[in-house]
């Protein structure tokens, strides 16, 4: 089955993804690229707080990496006694010991599972119990949380990575450990790992529930990501990608195998996670970044008028020619006004930690701001109704990404762990056909051209007045009132309607200011959220305008920054009345 019949054929270099027997990405990739010794795979720097310049830079070859990752692989391995199959959960920030864990993890079979620094305690610990990790590497601020953690599960050896070499008792100190036990030059055989065995265990970003662990094998991660590199980020040796998100979410995997798979250099940042966006606009300004993958968030700030006047005047990015976005959708106002400003589309693209690149705004190709762009065609996916049938273009259904078609292809992950230790993979089966689908949980349309469009997850559709509403189109026509950041859109239960559109808007600081500057402050917030409905009413359907308005400071967020629509929902069932567990 073809993706969509409708598809356009991606242009450029042809598929050369033989699917090999075996790959490790670590030998596979990181040494082949490592024969060339001036190869540079990262170029790192560190930032310490919001409004400090940039303290200090060091470039690392794929050579550093490759020999760095043997000698950490033999330490893991022979004198830690870590081997094949055991799990390791690492909290670390953007320090490059982090790759070195990654790659000499994927030496020696070991599974990995990446932690954002964000966590709590109470994070850690319902991670432990449910991933089962042996092995546990973090850094001071880390482990101090762990000390709060009451069950550690199967935990027993702990790691930290501080360069200055301290250790507290009971721990191992990894630069020490390294440092003691091995020398330079030594190496540890290539193992050769294949489809069957489990590489990578991401937690999803909790986004409508808990987090759930995400099982990638050795192909369908570290290989299948290599299609980001080569078509979505049109990437090649010398060329530098900067991708804002967090070690410790799905979309690093994609940046570090989708780049290091082409050969080019990731640029890395240190910020221990105090991101602004004037940092990342100097960042552009003073590196030789060539493509930048950030979040819709950041994007709708970058196009606040006073940002793009930096960008275009004083603060010119120095060697930008790509962006692109992921993990939510990105209003079409803002590809138009990037456009228009800077002189560049945005790329977008939708996957899940669960797959890779499922259709994608490939670079090469028209951008229709506002959609997703067009398919994946190594992915063979689908829009379907309920019952597993696909549907025409120009028909809202569930994305679905076939898994009875044999041998399956790797572009899927292999199923969520439980805590049990199961690995289950839920499927909708098709009575009439018998064809297996893997449900995103995500709805769309695609068009006549083949291009997807975003309506909305399953559950943020809401259903007012016998209409199907997705979130998505009235958040991107709030965004194009001047008044408006971001907004997230909600039904809310509703005594005479059943259920209304309901809209929180952060408002820019220019008409928080004019409000306050009002006499009657509650009088000015009616008439600006009465001229905000109708603006909705004019440039999309009248009854797609929100019935009520509310200015918040902030939106709920997961924390890879995602907007938590579920808990407004929750909020509002609260307020009115409604029992929020119906
Ligand atoms: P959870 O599964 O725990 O609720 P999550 O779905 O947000 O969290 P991720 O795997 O990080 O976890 O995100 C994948 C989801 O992000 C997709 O299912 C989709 O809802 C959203 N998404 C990703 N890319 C896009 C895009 N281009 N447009 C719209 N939504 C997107
Ligand atoms: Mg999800």
């Amino acid at each position: 089955m073809a993706p969509s019949s409708a598809s356009p054929a991606l242009t450029g270099p042809p598929i050369d993804y033989k699917l090999p027997d075996t790959f490790n990405f670590a030998s596979d990739v990181i040494d082949k690229w490592a024969q060339d010794p001036s190869l540079k795979a990262m170029i790192w720097t560190s930032r310490q707080g919001i409004g400090s310049s940039v303290s200090s830079r060091r470039d690392l070859t794929y050579e550093d990496f490759s020999e760095r990752s043997h000698r950490v692989a033999k330490w893991l391995g022979e004198t830690l006694g870590i081997t094949k199959g055991d799990r390791i959960m690492i909290m670390l920030p953007r320090v490059a010991a982090w790759w070195d864990v990654l790659l000499a993890t994927i030496r020696i079979g070991a599974v990995i599972i990446p932690c954002t620094t964000l966590l709590t305690p109470k994070d850690i610990e319902y991670r432990l119990s449910v991933g089962h990790a042996k092995v546990f590497v973090t850094d001071k601020a880390g482990a101090m949380k762990l000390t709060k953690v009451q069950n550690k599960g199967t935990l027993s050896i702990n790691i930290l990575v501080e360069e200055d070499g301290s250790t507290f008792p009971g721990w191992h100190s990894f630069y020490e450990g390294v440092e003691r036990n091995t020398k330079t030059g030594d190496r540890v055989p290539n193992l050769r790992t294949t489809r069957k065995d489990p590489c990578i265990i991401y937690f999803t970003s909790g986004t409508t529930g808990y987090p759930k662990m995400v099982l990638h094998n050795h192909i369908s991660y570290p290989l299948a990501l290599k299609f980001h590199g080569q078509y979505w980020y049109r990437l090649s040796p010398h060329k530098v990608f900067w991708n804002l998100s967090e070690n410790g979410w799905a979309k690093a995997a994609w940046a570090t195998f989708g780049t290091w798979n082409m050969g080019a250099t990731l640029f890395i940042q240190d910020d221990r996670g105090a991101f602004s966006v004037d940092n990342l606009i100097d960042t552009l300004h003073n590196f030789e970044i060539t493509h930048l993958c950030a979040p819709p968030t950041s994007f709708r700030q970058l196009v606040l008028p006073e940002k793009l006047n930096l960008m275009t005047g004083p603060r010119k990015p120095k060697a930008l020619t790509n962006c692109l976005a992921g993990g939510e959708a990105l209003n079409p106002y803002v590809t138009e006004i990037w456009k228009k400003t800077m002189g560049m589309d945005i790329h977008e693209a939708y996957g899940q930690t669960e797959t890779t690149l499922v259709c994608a705004s490939i670079i090469g190709y028209d951008v229709r701001p506002g959609s997703m762009g067009v398919a994946n065609p190594t992915v063979p996916f689908a829009i379907i109704d309920d019952e597993g049938n696909i549907l025409p273009t120009n028909k809202e259904g569930n994305i679905a990404i076939l898994t009875s078609k044999e041998p399956r292809l790797p572009w899927l992950f292999d199923g969520y762990v439980q805590a049990s230790g199961e690995l289950v993979l839920p499927e909708l089966i098709n009575p009439k056909t018998g064809q297996r689908w893997f449900l995103s949980g995500d709805r769309a349309v695609c068009d006549e051209d083949g291009y997807y469009w975003f309506v909305g997850r399953s559950d943020d559709v809401i259903n007012t007045a016998g209409y199907r509403v997705g979130p998505f189109e009235i958040e991107s026509c709030l965004k194009e009132h001047p008044a408006v950041i971001e907004s997230a859109v909600v039904t809310s239960p509703d005594k005479q309607r059943g259920e209304i559109i309901k809209a929180f808007i952060v408002l820019t600081d220019e008409y928080k200011k004019r409000l306050q500057g009002q006499g009657n402050t509650q009088k000015a917030e009616m008439e600006l959220a009465k001229e905000i409905e109708n603006f909705v009413a004019e440039n999309t359907a009248p009854y797609k305008k929100p019935r009520e308005i509310e200015f918040v400071d902030t939106l709920p967020k997961t924390i890879s920054g995602k907007i938590k629509r579920v808990e407004l929902r929750a909020t509002e069932r609260q307020r009115k009345g409604v029992d929020t567990r119906l």
